[in-house]
């Protein structure tokens, strides 16, 4: 992208630091540096990006006192309330030497932040700086803080200080078949969650714009919802990886060795298998995902991330004869350069945990998917990518065993049901690729989101 006249002001990009937080929103900044604009990285210790790789913004990491022990416990809701509790402080400091840097001429226009990161809204209003929230998940995932279970009867009702109980509402969520779902996110929540969606709405709600991951095509009914609830102008300018020619922003080493691997395998005859960077299997569900990929007979790349097997290292449990079995026909990584591999013409398939980055990526190649969400948005994800845009296949996840995932893995890369699939997700590309040309929602939604930052 053609890097635009410099523009005054320079923005403060807040992380929140987890790889799947972390990608979308260094592109983000990085497409705003296209557009002239000054780029400030304040991040979290805890999982700080390599500074090295983006030379071009200046970092300030800030202490998160976060530990592994924090994170470990898996507890989402509790690691997001503590992590904005300990980091309020440490933000309003480091803002506060930004803004008396005596050797900066350009003024600090505001700050930009994800929205799980929402300390960083009252920190703007304090210092009465506009805030704008990025949303790196699907736009849906805002209803989901927006809505609550009622009680007392069937349905749904609005967060209290928003709009009244509304019938469309779930009409709409009933189209995307929502509904069951925020039922069974949203049933007995948690304190930790309930406060967690009051400060999210909040924030959200005081912020002076919202920048949301999308496409105006892929969510447009759930968009339109949205701007009921939430009085800013929403931006769905995604997806952030197609506008901006990033560099890696992975946290663990990318093997590109399995670039070369792929020069050898026949047109869209891989499956690459990757569940992200957060979820974890059983040694059970490695064995028979195992075997079910030999069964299959078809090449794969198989991401096994250090940690994806709880209790395991790395690949110590997989069978001896699995590895014999499978030999060249299979390649195995800790870590791959995935948009990379997505985007390489040997691969026909994608057996995914379901996170919104990889399903954009997913996307954005014409790649059709087999759905084996795990928490969360993945679930929401999968109704989308199946049922919705019909660009893949769901993988029930009870007992998952070999034949099962042989069977599902054959359904995707070599029947009619995997050919239709494949129609739809290449008709997903025409569509992404149409969004960020000129006079494409994406496009058009970049220009307006520019000139609204461009005017504090
Ligand atoms: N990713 C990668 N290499 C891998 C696996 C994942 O680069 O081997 C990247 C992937 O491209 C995506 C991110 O890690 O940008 C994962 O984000 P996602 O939202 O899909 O899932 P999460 O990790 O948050 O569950």
């Amino acid at each position: 992208m053609e890097k635009e006249g410099k523009k005054a002001g320079r923005w403060v990009l807040v992380l929140y630091p987890f790889q799947g937080h972390i990608n979308p929103m260094l592109q983000l900044a990085t497409i705003l540096h296209s557009k002239g604009f000054s780029i400030i990285i304040v991040h979290p210790e805890f999982n700080s990006p390599n500074p090295s790789n983006h030379p071009e913004f200046t970092f300030r990491p800030i202490p998160d006192k976060l530990s592994e022990s924090n994170v470990s416990l898996g507890d989402f809701a509790n690691l997001v309330l503590t992590l904005n509790k300990h980091c309020l402080a440490p933000f309003q400091q480091c803002m506060n030497q930004i803004l008396h840097e005596k050797d900066s001429t350009d003024h600090v226009a505001g700050i930009i932040y994800d929205t799980l990161s929402y300390f960083a809204q009252s920190v703007a209003d304090d210092l009465r700086l506009p805030g704008i929230s990025v949303r790196t998940s699907a736009a849906a995932t805002m209803l989901v803080f927006a809505v609550f279970p009622n009680p007392d009867k069937e349905g749904y009702t609005s967060f209290p200080d928003s709009i009244s109980e509304n019938q469309t509402l779930e009409v709409d969520l009933q189209i995307l078949q929502l509904q069951q779902l925020l039922a069974s996110i949203l049933r007995n929540p948690t304190d930790a969650m309930s406060k967690l969606r009051t400060e999210v709405i909040h924030a959200t709600k005081s912020s002076s714009a919202i920048i949301v991951n999308t496409m105006d095509f892929l969510e447009e009914a759930v968009l339109s919802k949205i701007k009921e609830y939430f009085p800013s102008p929403i931006f769905p300018v995604g997806p952030f990886h197609k506008l901006a020619a990033t560099r890696s922003s992975s946290l663990l080493k990318e093997e590109t060795n399995c670039l070369s691997w792929l020069d050898k395998q026949a047109l869209k005859s891989v499956l690459y298998v990757s569940f992200g960077s957060m979820a974890t299997i059983d040694e059970q569900e490695l064995i028979e995902t195992a075997w079910g990929l030999a069964n299959s007979e078809l090449p794969f790349l198989w991401v096994i991330r250090p940690g994806l097997v709880r209790g395991s290292e790395w690949i110590e449990l997989l069978p001896k004869d699995f590895l014999d079995r499978v030999g060249e026909r299979g390649c195995i990584v800790k870590w791959a350069p995935q948009r990379k591999v997505l985007a390489h013409s040997a691969v026909g398939g994608f057996w995914s945990h379901c996170g919104w980055n990889s399903t954009l990526e997913s996307i954005s190649e014409g790649v059709p998917m087999l759905c084996r969400p795990f928490v969360g948005d993945q679930l929401l994800d999968s109704k989308y990518i199946c049922h919705v845009w019909k660009v893949g296949l769901e993988l029930e996840n009870n007992n998952l065993e070999r034949g099962k995932i042989e069977e599902a893995i054959k359904r995707l890369m070599l029947d009619v049901e995997g050919e239709n699939v494949r129609k739809n997700a290449m008709n997903l590309k025409e569509k992404t690729e149409l969004s960020l040309t000129e006079g494409g929602s994406s496009s058009n939604y970049l220009n307006d989101l520019v000139k609204h930052i461009s005017s504090n």
